[in-house]
């Protein structure tokens, strides 16, 4: 597996492998891997002969008062794990080779950010579509590969792909769960033990808003109500949002359809966590 540091190594890199007729794969990460991520490499490496794991923490999606310079890392770790999981090449950039001082552009989409996390985290999806912008010109895959768990994310990335005619089919993967039901994040490392089971209560809500709407209960606000009881029944959380909201423009909706989507965003002690799932019949 190749450690590639600069982005003009990664275009010569990928320029190479295109002209010589092989496909391209590319799976965006911020490192500090576990099963959720390594499922999305394999996934990727199944549609492409080759796969690039780009790693890198990007500032520019972190709010002043976020958990940056926190942010888990491990380095040695990840690398034997995405070389395990079939990566050919790790991307791996510095701050400063992404972001020259010189730099003025970012790439903005318009109205999917000012709903679920866009709301909570100011600026944080225009940090997410322009390094992904970014890498995806550096990589120039085929495909790229990103997790259902951050959907908001993953639809915001699909319309940047559409709206800018970026030639690269992108694959979102369900959600990896823990034996429980906990959604995996590298930031369930923060969790203290107490912690950890409150966290739980966001995926089993999820299965409460199921079941009800599966009851035959239609009204989003009576389902959100139960939500929010039943979550903070748990020590240490605070509801950042619940939205029952249309999968494709994720504006709230008033009454419950077979599709519609359920996302959550929790804090449990100084950790917010997300989950999300889509209401069937
Ligand atoms: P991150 O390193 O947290 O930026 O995540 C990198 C990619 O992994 C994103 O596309 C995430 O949506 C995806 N991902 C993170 N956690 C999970 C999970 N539990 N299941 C599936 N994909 C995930």
């Amino acid at each position: 597996m190749e450690i590639i540091k600069t982005v003009h190594h990664m275009q010569q890199t990928s320029d190479a492998i295109r002209q010589g007729g092989e496909s391209l794969a590319l799976v965006p990460t911020m490192g500090f891997f576990h099963e959720g991520h390594l499922t999305l490499m394999r996934a990727a490496k199944d549609h492409c002969d080759r796969l690039v794991v780009s790693l890198f923490v990007n500032p520019t999606q972190f709010g002043p008062n976020e958990d940056f310079e926190a942010y888990p890392r491990d380095t040695q770790g990840d690398l034997k794990k995405a070389e395990d999981a079939g990566a050919d090449m790790v991307f791996m950039p510095s701050a400063g080779e992404m972001y020259p001082e010189s730099a003025q552009t970012s790439v903005v989409v318009k109205d999917l950010p000012n709903h679920l996390c866009g709301l909570s985290r100011s600026g944080h999806f225009d940090g997410v579509t322009t390094v992904v912008a970014k890498l995806f010109h550096i990589v120039k895959p085929h495909v790229a590969v990103f997790g259902q768990k951050d959907y908001q994310q993953l639809s915001v990335i699909s319309r940047m792909v559409m709206d800018l005619d970026m030639d690269i089919q992108i694959m979102g993967v369900p959600t990896v769960r823990e034996a429980d039901g906990l959604a995996m994040s590298s930031r369930n490392s923060y969790l203290s033990p107490e912690e950890r089971k409150s966290a739980l209560s966001l995926k089993k809500s999820l299965d409460l808003a199921q079941r009800l709407f599966h009851e035959g209960e239609k009204k989003a606000h009576i389902v959100k109500d139960f939500v929010r009881s039943y979550i903070l029944e748990h020590p240490h959380t605070e509801i950042d949002y619940i939205s029952l909201c249309d999968s494709v423009t994720l504006e709230d909706v008033n009454t419950l359809t077979d599709g519609t989507l359920m996302a959550l965003a929790v804090r449990v002690g100084k950790t917010r966590l997300i989950d999300n799932g889509r209401l069937k019949k």
